[in-house]
């Protein structure tokens, strides 16, 4: 071969090797910036969520005397649920009444539809479209409302104790409508006030920056605080399941029973003893409603009865799971409330 032919063919292949180079670098550059658009039409197909106002809002407010909820009633008619992309219905023809001022407590199996039983009262999820299938609460269709006065009117406390990025104050008052006395009042009454007071910003310090400021029991604390701070008729709660020390987890129980006494509660529980005492207890499975009375007429066969005779109810089973000592305790609890209940008329 010519020794000229050889150098430019020599010449032409060293510079292939920095033109391929950059042709990959190119490619690359491309495939990142289509993601972008590919975002944003994700963005665009994502299915919204129904309006945070409607027209009639204030009119329902309104029929209510100023404020809704005013009684606090939970009514579930026929409720189906099933989450997207599933075949299994969460929720299968749920069907039952809260009335106002009673506590109810939630218990079932891990994937039971507890936590589903919440999303639905808050339209995180939507129910099944079917003739006659609803929720009201104090009679009104919760679909015929808007999502911003349904989610502000219900307080929550969540499984999972929930923390706004932002300072102390934002977490308790997102919204900037309390004065710094009412704050410090409520943090007190939670047991946190000496602990912020001893950080340098006190409310105005940052949870974003220090997230480990807080442990998982105090997190609780504040959703307690905030939930305190805007009280209102309807109280939800689910239980922490392990992240909680017994003690705060009894604390929160505690306040909750002073302070929410003429509010209507549901509260999944995990420990039976909490809810023991409740008016009355759900066993949901396979989001089906099992059992729905009060706690001491699940655990007997007859009204009377001194010990746990219905052995066969799935109320009464799970206190047994818990050993001799905590079912006895937990029966105790149970019997006392339903004396007490019957004396004073209240059996709902
Ligand atoms: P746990 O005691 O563990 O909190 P749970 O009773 O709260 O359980 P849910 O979270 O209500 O259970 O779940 C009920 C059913 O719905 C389960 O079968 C679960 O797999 C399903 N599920 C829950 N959330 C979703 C979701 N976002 N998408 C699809 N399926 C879901
Ligand atoms: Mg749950």
């Amino acid at each position: 071969i010519d020794a000229g032919l050889f150098g430019m063919a020599l010449y032409y292949f060293i510079s292939m090797g920095t033109n391929s180079a950059m042709m990959i670098r190119q490619t690359m550059q491309l495939d990142v910036n289509l993601q972008s658009a590919q975002r944003i039409m994700d963005y665009t197909e994502t299915q919204q969520e129904a309006p945070s106002e409607m027209y009639n809002d204030a009119a329902v407010v309104k029929e209510h005397g100023g404020v809704w909820p005013s009684k606090g009633e939970i009514s579930f008619q026929n409720v189906f649920l099933r989450y997207e992309g599933t075949k299994r219905y969460a929720l299968n023809g749920l069907d039952f009444t809260a009335q106002p001022g009673s506590k109810i407590g939630i218990v079932g199996r891990t994937g039971a539809g507890k936590s589903t039983l919440l999303q639905a009262l808050f339209r995180m999820v939507e129910i099944e479209e079917i003739p006659g299938s609803q929720i009201r609460v104090d009679g009104v269709h919760i679909k015929r409302i808007g999502l911003e006065m349904l989610r502000k009117n219900i307080c929550i406390i969540p499984q999972t104790p929930i923390i706004f990025s932002g300072t102390i104050r934002r977490n308790l008052d997102p919204f900037n409508e309390v004065a710094d006395a009412k704050l410090w009042e409520i943090l007190e009454e939670v047991n946190l006030k000496p602990y912020i007071e001893r950080l340098e910003k006190k409310l105005d310090t940052d949870i974003t920056v220090s997230s480990s400021i807080f442990s998982a029991g105090q997190k609780q604390l504040v959703c307690l605080a905030r939930v305190l701070l805007r009280k209102s008729k309807i109280l939800v709660l689910d239980e922490a399941t392990a992240n909680v020390d017994i003690e705060t987890d009894e604390f929160i129980q505690k306040k909750i029973k002073e302070k929410f006494s003429d509010a209507t509660i549901l509260c999944i529980a995990h420990r039976l003893t909490t809810i023991a005492d409740y008016d009355k207890v759900m066993v949901l499975e396979k989001g089906r409603i099992e059992e729905f009375d009060h706690p001491y007429k699940l655990l007997v066969k007859n009204p009377g009865d001194n010990y746990i005779s219905n052995k066969q109810g799935m109320f009464a089973r799970m206190v047994i799971k818990n050993g001799d000592k905590i079912a006895n305790k937990i029966f105790e609890i149970a019997k006392d409330s339903y004396q007490q209940a019957k004396k004073n008329g209240t059996i709902y």
